[in-house]
């Protein structure tokens, strides 16, 4: 399975910057073979990003979207819009969402719902505190998200969801030096997913799912996180914001 190493940009970029961040990575991971790239801008820069990107390998998301396909959801996205302009991806139940706009598993299985049924992959977070993790609770959270935000979806649909771990703890927030989960930390919630994966679905459906890992990847330590079994490729932030040191990411991802 080739990683899948997607960049969210969260709420940076001027609709030039994103094209000009866009221009750069694709020349700088023109002849990645390995690993599969997706690149997720602020709405406002998808249709241009969508542009500059075209006959290229990288593909195009979205960091959130509404779960009917139009209404009057003053302010909202739908998927629709984001199909209609090339999105293949949408990241879903961002830990900043859940917190900021309090977005709960009900809320977010309805979006998991609705992009499947747009043919849009969802990229769905999960991840627990720092608190959640003291107390010994991590599985515990990471089983509930999972059990609510996968609600009525069947293995065949769930070939095309992407789940990414990412522990809130270790989300950077826009802070350089903050530190990712260890690599065993990582890989142990990651087995334990798959393992939930296994049965809820099948093994075959555990097997080939794309579990990524997200939380302070940078070039420094992307190498050793993506090297582990069962971390099948990394949402990166911060270190998305520079061409270079995404396209540094992608070429650890590419070993
Ligand atoms: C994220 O918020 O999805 C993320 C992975 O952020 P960062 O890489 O900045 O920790």
């Amino acid at each position: 399975m080739k990683k899948l190493i997607a960049a969210n940009w969260k709420m940076n970029k001027t609709v030039p910057e994103a094209v000009s961040a866009a221009k750069e990575l694709k020349l700088l991971i023109k002849n990645s073979k390995n690993a599969e790239v997706a690149v997720c801008p602020p709405f406002t820069a998808l249709e241009a990003v969508g542009k500059e990107l075209e006959k290229t390998k990288i593909k195009l998301g979205a960091q959130n979207m509404h779960f009917e396909d139009s209404g009057a959801y003053t302010g909202d996205i739908s998927p629709l819009m984001l199909k209609g302009i090339g999105c293949e991806y949408v990241i879903l139940g961002h830990s900043e969402r859940r917190e900021f706009f309090k977005e709960d598993d009900v809320l977010i299985n309805k979006k998991v719902m609705s992009a499947l049924k747009n043919k849009l992959t969802p990229i769905l977070c999960v991840g627990e505190t720092l608190e959640q993790r003291s107390s010994s609770k991590a599985r515990e959270v990471i089983d509930k998200q999972l059990r609510n935000c996968l609600d009525k979806v069947n293995a065949k649909q769930m070939q095309n969801v992407v789940i990414a771990y990412e522990p809130v703890w270790a989300i950077s927030r826009g802070i350089s030096n903050t530190k990712p989960a260890t690599k065993e930390d990582a890989e142990e919630m990651h087995k334990f997913i798959r393992e939930f994966l296994g049965n809820i679905f099948d093994s075959a459906t555990a097997k080939n799912a794309r579990i990524i890992y997200g939380g302070s990847v940078k070039p420094e330590n992307a190498e050793e996180l993506l090297s582990m079994p069962n971390i099948n490729g990394a949402l990166v932030g911060n270190a998305s914001l520079n061409a270079k040191s995404f396209a540094e990411i992608v070429k650890a991802a590419e070993n």
